[in-house]
């Protein structure tokens, strides 16, 4: 169980990293102009995987409605094409610029106007996923691992690409301007948490203590819902807006809808490793380092839920399948031409 507890945190901790890196950049750029940058991806699945079948799963009203599906076109809100240094070390310059070249002549499509250029990074990561600054696509390595497709590299990207369209990342820093600041610095304010915390560390020590955290968990989790649902409708949105910039690009609905689930199962089942049984992990102790107790009780033991279940999205994407075959261009050529492309590391 420890295992579980342990791997699960370092893949959100890696998530984290990421997320920080976007933030800490967003603040830079966001006096010089208006940028289009986005958080994360189809990453963080801290949720277990749900027992019960997709029928049972009932979306939750903050979800997308088919009216608005059909009413989110035009897809592209104006954006600006920005280039930005950043540090690669050119490990897998050749299958960047094989994602980067398709993608790009892709996105010059008519449909796809005003479209942009979008630079892609590798980076060297064990747990599968992507994000997206601005204009920088990073994808980690292991989402070119044989553990996966090319179909569903592609429903990623998409999925990337929908959230830098919808400005997710500036909407998100908004809302939580709007909503009183950043949530940690918030919460950690709060009774339930500075007793939490002296309770369960000791120097440098933690000490999981799994009753105590049930109830302290479910304060946290009232405190962040709107964030959470904020977050999770973003989500959505960019599986669907995904869905629309995969069919402009040749890939029907239906395909697309599959090929995302697939990547989110099995990206779930990397990230947590060897257990497959239950998310709440017997006591145990973890020595921990400055910045590694900050990251465990902001970042993994109190982290914004910023993803719907993989249930959740794979029931939304079916619910509104037929409104997303309408963006579906049968004749583009950049489909084909991407499962043909040889980017497997
Ligand atoms: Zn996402």
């Amino acid at each position: 169980m420890k295992i579980f507890w342990t791997t699960l945190m370092a893949y959100i901790l890696c998530v984290w990293s990421c997320s920080a890196k976007q933030s800490d950049r967003r603040v830079d750029i966001s006096k010089q102009t208006k940028p289009d940058n986005q958080v994360d991806t189809v990453d963080e699945q801290t949720e277990e995987p749900a027992s019960e079948t997709r029928d049972e799963v009932t979306l939750p009203d903050f979800a997308f409605s088919m009216d608005e599906v059909k009413s989110l076109g035009p897809i592209f809100e104006e954006q600006l094409s920005e280039s930005l240094e950043e540090s690669d070390d050119g490990q897998f310059q050749d299958v960047e610029l094989r994602i980067e070249g398709l993608i790009n002549r892709a996105l010059e499509a008519p449909d796809l106007q005003p479209g942009r250029q979008m630079k892609v990074v590798i980076q060297e990561n064990d747990f599968p996923g992507a994000n997206t600054l601005i204009n920088i696509l990073t994808i980690r390595s292991a989402t070119l691992s044989s553990n996966f497709d090319n179909k569903s590299r592609l429903a990623v990207l998409c999925h990337e690409i929908g959230h830098t369209a919808r400005n997710h990342s500036d909407k998100y820093t908004d809302k939580v301007i709007e909503s009183g600041g950043d949530p940690y610095n918030r919460f950690s304010q709060m009774p339930d948490f500075t007793s939490y915390q002296q309770a369960t560390l000791s120097g440098t020590t933690y000490t999981h203590d799994s009753e105590r955290y049930k109830k302290v968990i479910a304060t946290w989790e009232n405190f962040s819902k709107d964030l959470s649902e904020f977050k999770q409708r973003q989500e959505f949105e960019a599986d669907i807006i995904g869905a629309a910039i995969c069919g402009k690009m040749g890939m029907d609905a239906a395909t697309y809808h599959a090929s995302i689930i697939t990547f989110l199962k099995k990206a779930y089942d990397i990230a947590s490793g060897d257990s497959s049984s239950s998310s709440e992990p017997e006591d145990f102790q973890l020595e921990l380092e400055s910045q590694e107790r900050v990251d465990l009780y902001y970042r993994t033991l109190f982290a914004i839920k910023s993803h719907p279940s993989n249930e959740e999205r794979d029931l939304q994407l079916k619910e509104v399948e037929s409104a997303l075959d309408g963006y579906w261009d049968a004749d583009a050529p950049f489909y084909e031409e991407f499962l043909d492309l040889d980017i497997d590391i």
